[in-house]
């Protein structure tokens, strides 16, 4: 059995199946409703129910709290429907945002290659069909024998359709990443759902923009650079990517040559650990550091996309803010893992997740 679940202040009636939360049905439905950890904890998908009657589920008594749930708050990541339903949610409608729904889909394993010693890219072909996404979304795959399923960025651009390129770093201690660096071979299929997150640019704006990438954070934005360099955009565009030691770049060729054919493209692969006696001849430092030189220290006039780990994500909006670039010029993606998925952004200025 269906109820009925009306989103205001858009207005828009959509149906949702018994057992499936408020927040996968307005996905599915191409509605996005702020969320990020998916699953009760962090309390950024509260919504107002101001009609019927939903079950809180597992909503943790911290992100939803008593007094807030006899207010009529739910969290629409857990909330399941005992009733139709009126919610009145924090809708923030972008210019660039496409409406795209989220689906399911199965892809075959058609290319693995160890792109460095801990980072393995894998090829998923669609067998049913295209998948729509904007570049700069990810994917939730699910991996056999593994519980729940795991985000990755596309690392493609949307022109390339007909498969989801994937960057995997392996975590230690990870199941669903040990399982794609041991196990996963090519020929194998996964399931995934997508796609998903906010992390897109903002094209309508124009001007310079600043990608800043922390590891396998460099997935969003080859996809975006890719996309943003085919569709003309003429604004500078610089990319820093930074890695612990040579060992761990990848992509340098890719990106230089992209720096030959767009003028307008720049790249700065950065090297935070890499022995002082090497023979690497490009920038040392962190991210944030090689961006704070490449721009002396002041970043008015770019819109920043930052993109990895949370502690590089962290102190690049530190940087950033110090270099007069404030909130709203500045877009993340946070690789989140379960060790640090409850933990919420360290800086205080800064709410976007
Ligand atoms: C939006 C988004 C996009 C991402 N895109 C990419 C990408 O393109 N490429 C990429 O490499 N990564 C990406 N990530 C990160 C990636 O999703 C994680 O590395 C992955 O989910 C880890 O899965 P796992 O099963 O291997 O690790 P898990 O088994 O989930 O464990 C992760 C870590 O947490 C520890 N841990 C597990 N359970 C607990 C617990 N209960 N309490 C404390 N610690 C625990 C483990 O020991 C391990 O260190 C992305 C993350 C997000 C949020």
């Amino acid at each position: 059995m269906s109820h009925a679940l009306t989103i205001e202040p858009i207005g828009e009636t959509i149906p949702v199946a018994e057992g499936q939360t408020i927040l996968d049905a307005c996905l599915r439905a191409g509605v996005y409703l702020p969320h990020a950890c998916g699953h009760g904890l962090c309390g950024s998908c509260k919504v107002d129910v101001v009609d019927g009657e939903v079950d809180h589920a597992e909503a943790s008594g911290f992100a939803l709290m008593d007094f807030e749930r006899s207010e009529g708050k739910t969290l629409a990541c857990t909330a399941r429907l005992l009733s139709d339903v009126t919610i009145e949610a924090d809708i923030d409608e972008e210019p660039d945002q496409q409406r795209i729904a989220v689906r399911d889909f199965t892809g075959r394993v058609v290319a693995l290659e160890d792109l460095t010693h801990d980072v393995k890219a894998v090829r998923l072909e669609l067998a049913d069909g295209e998948i729509a996404f904007q570049a700069g979304q990810y994917v939730n795959v699910a991996f056999p024998g593994i519980d729940g399923s795991r985000p990755f960025s596309i690392a493609n651009p949307p022109d390339e359709s007909g498969h989801v390129d994937l960057q995997i770093r392996l975590v230690p201690g990870g199941a669903a990443t040990g399982y794609v660096h041991t196990t996963l071979k090519l020929g194998d299929t996964l399931t995934f759902t997508g796609p998903y997150g906010r992390f897109f640019v903002r094209v309508s704006r124009g001007g310079p923009l600043l990608f800043l990438a922390g590891g396998t954070g460099v997935s969003s934005p080859r996809a975006m650079i890719l996309d943003l360099l085919a569709e003309g955009y003429a604004a500078p565009i610089t990319l820093v990517h930074g890695v612990r030691a040579r060992a761990d770049l990848y992509g340098e060729q890719e990106f230089s040559a992209l720096t030959e054919a767009h003028p307008n493209f720049r790249y700065v692969p950065a090297l935070s650990s890499e022995p002082e006696h090497s023979d690497w001849r490009g920038e040392r430092g962190f991210v944030h550091e090689v961006a704070d030189r490449l721009f002396g220290g002041l970043f008015e006039g770019q819109t920043a996309y930052l993109c990895g780990p949370p502690p590089m994500v962290e102190a690049s909006i530190n940087t950033l803010m110090r270099g007069r670039l404030f909130e709203k010029h500045i877009f993340t993606e946070r690789f989140l893992t379960a060790k640090d998925g409850t933990e919420k952004p360290k800086s205080p200025l800064f709410k976007k997740i």
